[in-house]
């Protein structure tokens, strides 16, 4: 699996998904500190807030 960018989350992050794609899965992306996250990944990314992004969800929901 290609590296995905992981960095410290501050506290405005916001996700949101990217019209990239990794392996075949849709990036998703913090507009804050740009760390990466496919849906594959163990864990799930949410936003400052706490709260899981809609769109975060929608895949999660898929699998
Ligand atoms: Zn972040």
């Amino acid at each position: 699996m290609d590296d995905l960018r992981i960095e410290p989350c501050r506290s405005e992050c916001t996700w949101r998904a990217t019209d990239k794609q990794l392996d075949g899965e849709q990036l998703f992306a913090c507009g804050s500190c740009g760390s990466e996250w496919v849906p594959s990944q163990p864990w799930t990314p949410a936003d400052a807030d706490g709260i899981v992004p809609p769109d975060v969800a929608r895949v999660r929901q898929g699998r």
